[in-house]
């Protein structure tokens, strides 16, 4: 199932070193080549989280004062056809904009409609908060005859169906925010879910906004049982979400395997020789912990190659029991 997620970046991740070369970046590819002078470039911070909706997207940035130049491309994310126009909610801040030497002056509240593809600045000396919804001309032509006449567009807050629109756009953010009551999307975003039940279930997006839902681990079955526990297995993780997901007994499930998850009966992997299997070493049964204890097996098995014994040896060691 595909669906809707938010991307972000803030320059709080970065080493401060790399902030602003980072924020350029993210801010490039994000809407256009863009170069940012920060009003104190020690305290420099920002954010900007953005996400798309068919051919619409919705950007919101803070910022500490600065100002922003950016030049005549357009960034791969807000243009595949380098096209879109930016309807600029300013949120906090006065800043002056400048576009083909026209110079506006922003208030909180004020709308703007600038074409991302001509060269602009826009600067503000105290933080800043922005909404901006990018729209495509491809998208605008269906319904506006001539959208270049809305380039440059300035909307004062004080008039009402501005005002009107902004909270539109306020109401918009809020609810790809927080996702709608009902919505498979509630609160997991990012997220991972793993519960604390035995067997565990687990649940997460993937990169490609996937749904994959995991765990319901029992105990192996050989032959034509093993087909029918896999089925029986599918249906109990599904009916384990969908108890708590109601959502998703619309959705068709795509893809359903398993694999096998080899543990000891004390937990422990079995690492050394075996005395059925002369001139061969082993390492197995790591019991979900195979990333860890996969590398110690790694030094063990050296080890017992170059004839060095310690007691870890048998405490890995077949026959322990
Ligand atoms: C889907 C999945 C999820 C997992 N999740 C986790 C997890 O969340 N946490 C965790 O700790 N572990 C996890 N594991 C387990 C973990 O990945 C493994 O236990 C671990 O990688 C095993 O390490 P290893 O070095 O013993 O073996 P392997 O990583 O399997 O390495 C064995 C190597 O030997 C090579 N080889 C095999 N035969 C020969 C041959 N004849 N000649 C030469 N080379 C050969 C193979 O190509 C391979 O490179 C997961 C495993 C899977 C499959």
């Amino acid at each position: 199932m595909q669906h809707m997620h938010w991307e972000s970046f803030s320059t709080q991740t970065v080493l401060p070193s790399q902030r602003l070369a980072r924020w350029n970046d993210y801010g490039s590819e994000t809407l256009c080549d863009l170069t940012v002078d920060p009003c104190d470039r020690d305290c420099f911070t920002a954010t900007l989280s953005r996400i798309e909706f068919g051919p619409l997207g919705l950007i919101e940035m803070t910022s500490t004062g600065a100002t922003a130049s950016g030049g005549l491309g357009v960034g791969g994310w807000a243009a595949a056809e380098k096209d879109a126009l930016l309807l600029i909610l300013a949120e906090t801040g006065h800043s002056h904009f400048t576009e083909n030497h026209r110079k506006l002056d922003l208030s909180p509240g004020d709308l703007l409609i600038r074409d991302l593809s001509k060269s602009w600045t826009h600067s503000c000396r105290a933080a800043m908060h922005m909404l901006m919804v990018k729209l495509p001309y491809s998208a605008l032509l269906t319904r506006v005859d001539d959208p270049t006449r809305l380039q440059r567009v300035h909307l004062p807050a004080r008039d009402p169906a501005v005002a009107f629109t902004t909270e539109v756009i306020r109401a918009i953010n809020r609810t790809l925010k927080n996702g709608t009551s009902g919505d498979i999307n509630d609160g997991l975003a990012d997220v991972m879910l793993w519960d604390t039940g035995r067997p565990y279930h687990y649940a997460r997006w993937t990169s490609d906004g996937r749904l994959l839902l995991g765990g319901g681990d029992r105990p192996h079955r050989s032959g034509k049982a093993r087909q029918r526990a896999m089925a029986d297995g599918v249906r109990d993780v599904r009916d384990y979400f969908t108890a708590r997901y109601p959502a998703l007994e619309t959705i068709a499930f795509e893809f359903n395997w398993e694999g096998l998850f080899a543990t000891t009966p004390d937990g422990l992997p079995y690492i050394g020789p075996h005395r059925h299997y002369p001139r061969h070493l082993f390492a197995l049964g790591y019991g979900g912990n195979g990333m860890t204890l996969g590398f110690l097996a790694a030094r063990l098995l050296v080890e017992w190659y170059q004839g060095r014994r310690s007691t870890d040896h048998d405490l890995f060691a077949f026959g322990r029991h």
